[in-house]
Order: C-alpha cells, then structure tokens, then sequence
C-alpha cells in the first residue's frame, strides 16, 4: 500500500503571544525562503530557502572546539573566529560542539503535525481572544504544499488564519492558498514596477495581480501592508499611489511599517554586508502626515503592525 509522506516546513522562528499580524493572541509561524531580496529585510535569515549558519562573534569564549570539528576547514582563528563562506557547506558540525551558541544553525524542517501540536500550547488564548496563527517569512507561499497544509489543519481546529505575503505567487498556488484564509496582509511597496524591481529584486505586476485575485476572493479579508523605506517609496506621492490601490481593492486597512535597521547586525551574522546604512529612519511627524495623506484618500490607515 503507497504511503503518504506527511509535507514539511522549512521554518525560522516560531513567535508566541503576538498581538501584531492579524486579530487578537497569536503564534506567527517563520517561513524559510523568499522570492524577493528587499535590502531592508529585518530577517536576513529568512531570505535564503536552506538552513544557515549564524555566528554572534559576542557570544565566542575562544574555546576552538568549532575548528577541530569543522570538516571543510572553514573556522579559523586570525586572532578571533572567522568563517570562509566559501568553504562553508552549513552542514552544523560546528554549531553543535558550541555551547556557547556563539555558532548556530536557522532553519529547521517541521511536519503540520508537529506544527499543530506546537500550536495547540496556546489554542486556549487562541480562543479566549478570537486569535489564531499567522503565516509569516520569509515567503509562506514559496512553500505551497506546506503552508496551505498548515492553514487547512489550523482551520479544522477552528482557529483564525492569517498570512503575512509578498503576494509574490502563481494563480494557482493563491487559489489553493485562499480558502483556507480569513485575513490576507498584503505587502504592496511600490507602484512603480522600474523602482520595484531596482530595490526588491522583482518587478511587481505579479504581485498587483495577486492583489486583485485576492480582493475578488469571498470570505478572506484583505490589508495592505507597506514598508516605509526613506528614499524608496517615502514621498506622498509614492503612499498616495498605493493608497489608492488599496481603495480600488476595498483593503480593509493599510498599515504603515516605518523602516527601521532592527535585523542589521544579522546581516554580518550571516557573513553579509547591510547595504541600507545611510538610510534614515523615518520621523514620527513625517509617518503622521502620511497616515493623514491615505485617510484624506478614504483608506483607514494605521501605523505599525
Ligand atoms: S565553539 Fe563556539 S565558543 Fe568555541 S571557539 Fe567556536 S564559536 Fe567560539
Ligand atoms: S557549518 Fe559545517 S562547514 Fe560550515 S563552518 Fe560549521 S562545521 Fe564547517
């Protein structure tokens, strides 16, 4: 008799008791991978699709068991630890010799069962606060099978499901996707598909016509969710335009996320290189203004997640 393999996550982080991403207490669920390479990602580690090693040179007490271990002569000492990337396979050998969790390995592959069963630990605030999960990342939709999987699941245990998303997907996997979603938190960062390409790696008319699919779907609500990253999409004119997309899409919201450099020292982490330090991080008098400038557009707006 054909078994059937039980579909895998590959998944970064699991947060409980987020009051953020969707309706009351929630676990928001980190997807591994992501189709774009936005420079002011604040989870670098959610960009590649495969598991990584992180090195926190703070946490290195100069013990060296990492570079007796290390198969591909990658870990040497000149006169603190560094890692050759090249030679780097991330194969974790070094990470489990580190008591010190100076050196660690992100990304680990779950299956839905053990995700749900991570879930059930808080399906009781779930309940008592009409929250649920979320699907973040990363890019959940870059793992279709997996997350429509986990979201079908968490629906048969009655809880609310949202999913944060790039909207960066073929038809097919977001009509697979939206049946199984009450709130669908749309990241839109730009209008412009020259500027979006330039900054996010990918030009966006993928994503606007995931928009329109989603907006069109009965039963999932949809939001808008932008970055505002100064010298990409800061100017009114830019916000103006995105607002009234989301007018056009009846989003019930949009959501301004102010740029901030939360995750830039993951980058050297990881052994890359931050590329947006020059950027400033937006004033709380200029966000306001823009909030005004979406709300005079007939769009509720809210700043923060
Ligand atoms: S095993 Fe960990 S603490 Fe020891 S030298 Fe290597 S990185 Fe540093
Ligand atoms: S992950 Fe493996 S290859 Fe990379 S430094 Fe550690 S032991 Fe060496």
């Amino acid at each position: 008799m054909e078994q059937t393999v039980e579909k895998k996550a590959m998944i970064f982080d699991i947060q409980r008791f987020s009051v953020h991403d969707g309706p009351g207490i929630r676990t928001i669920i980190f997807f591994k991978g992501c189709p774009l390479n936005c420079t002011w990602c604040c989870n670098p580690e959610s960009q590649n699709y495969n598991k990584q090693l992180m090195l926190v040179r703070d946490n290195c007490i100069d013990c060296r068991r990492c570079e007796t271990v290390c198969p591909y002569d990658a870990i040497s000492f000149n006169p603190t630890i560094e890692i050759d990337r090249n030679k780097c396979v991330n194969c974790g050998a070094c990470s489990e010799v580190c008591f010190s969790e100076a050196l660690t390995m992100v990304g680990r592959k779950m299956t839905i069962s053990e995700l749900i069963e991570e879930l059930k630990k808080d399906a009781v605030h779930y309940r008592k606060s009409n929250g649920g999960i979320t699907l973040s990342g990363g890019e959940a939709l870059a793992q279709p099978e997996a997350a429509k999987e986990l979201l079908k699941a968490s629906q048969e245990q009655g809880w609310h499901t949202a999913i944060e998303s790039t909207g960066y997907a073929t038809e097919k996997v977001l009509r697979s996707i939206l049946p199984h979603l009450d709130l669908f938190l749309l990241d839109i960062k730009h209008i412009n598909s020259i500027k979006h390409r330039k900054y996010v790696g990918k030009s966006n008319e993928l994503i606007l016509k995931s928009a329109k699919i989603i907006a069109e779907y009965p039963g999932t609500e949809l939001a808008i969710r932008v970055p505002v990253v100064p010298g990409f999409n800061d100017h009114p004119e830019e916000i103006a335009e995105i607002a009234l997309i989301a007018k056009e899409l009846r989003a019930t919201k949009l959501y301004l996320l102010p740029y901030h450099p939360y995750g830039a020292n993951k980058y050297g982490n990881l052994g890359r290189q931050y590329q947006n330090v020059d950027t400033p991080i937006p004033t709380q008098h200029q966000i306001e203004v823009l909030k005004e400038l979406v709300e005079n557009l007939g769009v509720a707006c809210q700043i923060g997640g």
